[in-house]
């Protein structure tokens, strides 16, 4: 049977990045070597990171002063990292989830964090508007999509202050300004790579403000001024994202990958609106392109456990909602397939044809 893949991280990547990652893990480019057994410092690897550096500047259209990292330690090290070496004072951080309440949590290590706005008096199904961005903080975190709850920040915001931005989930699901922020970052794992390897985009002038030491590990100027090698990068799955952004400028870069997605989760929402038996949980106008979440409508709701063990047979997976949702959650990043969101609509309907 077909597997439909809506796993929310790690998740669907791009058949032809699997495949090439798995010649490459028997045989780097004919040398009779294996990409797990090489030096990171050897030449053939060199090519691979600056490759796929160079392909981040391309798609993404960095302007100058900027660097792109290659890292260990998940989005969750970023949560440290940002306030190590950013926060002097005063931090603004959105409050518009769980991701979002764990980078609040470590930065308040570090200095004052003024949370501007939250969305949490109603489970995070919206993201906050009308607030004030103070011009005496020393950063502004936003999450620009929240992977548990399916709302995204779906535009490049202005900010008074250095904007950082987790975009661990909708990265490179669209054309990004980069210029409007300071720093993004996030967890390869959601729609470009495989689990290990954190990409950074950052524009060296926020950095050398702190008056605090920081362990080398944990300085982002250390790891500029190495390429992503003070020690060794996570060679493989850098490997696979380097393969992932070959995939995307071949399909026509990020405007092509925008309209993929828009398409795709226009047609799932649309189904979940004309449903008599499905619900979204999500202010319409914030909903998130890469993570559709919706629950059966109160007098279903009894119904939510027959559906999942009835889409499992028809190949659905991963469509169940995170714990603090419930329902059900189906991510649709760039290598998912319309024919996988049609797929997931025509069981929608023929349970609904069946159960109503
Ligand atoms: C998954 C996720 C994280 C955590 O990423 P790790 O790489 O597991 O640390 C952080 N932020 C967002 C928005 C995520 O989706």
């Amino acid at each position: 049977m077909k597997k439909h893949n809506f796993n929310a991280g790690p998740s669907i990547l791009p058949r032809i990045a699997v495949e090439n990652s798995a010649k490459a893990i028997l045989d780097l480019n004919g040398s009779g070597l294996s990409l797990l057994e090489i030096s990171h410092r050897h030449k053939d690897f060199q090519v691979i990171i600056d490759e796929a550096n160079a392909l981040f500047h391309e798609l993404l259209n960095i302007p100058p002063g900027y660097h792109v990292l290659f890292l260990g330690g998940g989005a969750s090290t970023q949560f440290v990292m940002v306030p190590y070496n950013l926060l002097q004072t005063q931090a603004a951080y959105l409050e518009t989830g769980a991701w979002a309440k764990k980078a609040i949590k470590e930065a308040k290590i570090f200095g004052t964090v003024n949370v501007v706005g939250s969305s949490a008096d109603k489970n995070f199904n919206y993201i906050p508007k009308g607030y004030t961005i103070p011009s005496d903080a020393d950063y502004f975190h936003i999450t620009t999509n929240n992977t548990i709850f399916g709302t995204e920040i779906k535009y490049d915001m202005d900010s008074p202050i250095p904007l950082v931005a987790d975009m661990s989930s909708d990265m490179l699901s669209r054309p990004t300004d980069v210029s409007k922020y300071a720093m993004i970052y996030g967890g390869a794992q959601k729609n470009l790579g495989p689990a290990g390897v954190t990409f950074v985009i950052i524009r060296e002038d926020i950095l050398g403000k702190v008056d605090r030491k920081i362990p080398s590990m944990l300085d982002y100027k250390i790891h500029i001024d190495n390429g992503s090698m003070y020690n060794t990068p996570p060679c493989f799955a850098i490997y696979t994202c380097l393969e992932t952004l070959k995939w995307i400028k071949g399909l026509g870069g990020l405007t092509t990958i925008r309209a993929m997605n828009e398409k795709k989760a226009n047609l799932l929402y649309h189904a979940i609106d004309h449903s008599k038996m499905f619900i979204g949980t999500v202010n319409k106008e914030d909903r998130s392109l890469m993570n559709i979440c919706f629950v059966m409508k109160e007098e279903y709701k009894d119904k939510e456990e027959a559906f999942m063990e009835f889409a499992k047979g028809k190949g659905m997976i991963g469509i169940k909602g995170h714990r603090s949702v419930g329902g059900f959650r189906a991510s649709t990043y760039n290598a998912l397939p319309i024919e996988s969101v049609q797929a997931l609509i025509d069981c929608m309907h023929e349970f609904e044809k069946t159960n109503l």
